[in-house]
């Protein structure tokens, strides 16, 4: 064989090794484990999926959703041609690696960091490699650079540490490293900064959003990223036409143009309920990372059983067992209060 046939191959064994994604979680009372806005969904969001005209559902949906990416472009501030929507910020990233990599190419990112970036990879016949973070919960750039990736993937905040990575670090990367940076925002509203401005400057850049977490629209599946015209016309290409439905595109515009004031009111409760659950877990020996996102995450040993011990007491948050550094830890999804209250009084039980 030559030596592309034999890399070809080794790519194709490693996606054919990929399992199917099935956490098997089952349904629980109080879901504490996604992320998503557990107050609902915004209120003219609501009325625009109630009133689709069914023509709007007979016919296809619109070839790029370019009215949506109009009301995005506004919302974070570039022009329209510099946006792509996706399926989730899931396809973005699954879209992306394929329009950048090539089999057999190396995706970088942190250790922990979002659980499904190895998974994309090796679905696009790419290889993975993660590199720990340093003691301060920010990313190892040293060693991220070190392994020259063809794609290199922050998360800022970080999932599911809640870290924010540091500016100067995101600057850095975007010069030194050899390919194309994805840069995932998914938790940005709940932080009150961006690098999103960073397109201006890069070529490289790919910042990622989504409206399943601020704006209450996970059901939906409305992903978007931003950067240079050139880079998201890639990934336009590897998606291809109709892939936004026209309930999302519809739900989303309204929620963009009609919802701001909702929006933001829920980012600032969530922030808020995010501190007062810190300080509950603090008041209970606890000592919950900084979090800069709408989740907590919070050290607890043998954190595999609690959170069993808590699904039988009707309430699931995310363990996440040997974190490097930190060791065995829950995520908790921040949301109204009295649910919070209901997790606290489980946790209580168990612990
Ligand atoms: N990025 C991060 C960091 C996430 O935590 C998630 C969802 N948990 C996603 C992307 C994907 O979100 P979605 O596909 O709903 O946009």
């Amino acid at each position: 064989m030559t030596d592309n046939s034999q890399r070809l191959a080794v790519a194709r064994a490693a996606y054919d090794a990929v399992p199917l994604y099935d956490p098997k979680r089952a349904p629980v009372d109080l879901d504490l484990t996604d992320n998503t806005n557990l107050w609902g969904i915004p209120p003219e969001a609501e009325r625009a999926w109630r009133e689709l005209p069914v023509a709007r559902i007979t016919r296809y949906p619109t070839l790029y959703a370019a009215e949506l990416k109009q009301a995005l472009a506004a919302y974070v501030g570039v022009t329209a041609d510099m946006i792509v929507t996706g399926c989730g910020s899931d396809d973005i990233l699954d879209s992306a690696m394929r329009a950048f990599g090539e089999a057999d190419d190396l995706v970088a990112g942190p250790e922990p960091s979002f659980a499904m970036i190895p998974i994309f990879a090796r679905m696009n016949a790419l290889r993975y490699t993660g590199c720990v973070e340093l003691p301060s919960h920010q990313p190892d750039i040293e060693a991220l650079l070190a392994t020259k990736p063809k794609l290199l993937y922050l998360c800022s905040p970080n999932n599911p540490t809640g870290a924010l990575v540091a500016r100067d670090t995101i600057e850095r990367v975007l010069r030194e490293a050899p390919g194309v940076v994805f840069l995932d925002e998914a938790y940005a509203e709940f932080a009150g900064v961006s690098s999103v401005d960073l397109v201006q400057q890069s070529d490289r850049l790919l910042v990622i959003r989504t409206m399943s977490k601020a704006f209450g629209l996970a059901g939906l599946r409305i992903g978007y990223a931003i950067g240079q015209p050139s880079l998201v016309m890639e990934v336009e290409k590897s998606r291809g036409p109709y892939k936004l439905n026209a309930m999302a595109e519809q739900t989303a515009l309204a929620a963009l143009q009609h919802d701001m004031p909702w929006v933001n009111e829920h980012i600032a409760l969530a922030v808020e309920l995010r501190e007062r659950l810190a300080d509950a877990l603090r008041s209970r020996g606890f000592a919950p990372l900084a979090s800069h996102a709408n989740f907590v995450c919070v050290p607890v040993p043998d954190c595999v059983n609690v959170g069993l011990a808590l699904r039988e007491r009707g309430v699931a948050v995310r363990p996440f067992p040997g974190l490097p550094h930190i060791g065995d830890t829950l995520r908790i999804s921040v949301g109204p209060w009295p649910l919070l209250e209901r997790f606290l009084a489980a946790f209580d039980d168990v612990m």
